[in-house]
């Protein structure tokens, strides 16, 4: 099974935990918010 990685912080996606977004994988909101945060600016 393929999985993904939280492209923020690079920890390796975890069934169950986490935030899915735009087909990211993030493993908490901080790294989601520091995402939205890098494709905005
Ligand atoms: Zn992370």
């Amino acid at each position: 099974m393929f999985k993904r990685k939280d492209p923020v912080c690079g920890m390796k996606e975890e069934s169950g935990k986490g935030f899915e977004n735009s087909g990211h994988w993030f493993c908490s909101a901080s790294c989601l918010k520091e995402y939205e945060n890098k494709i905005k600016n």
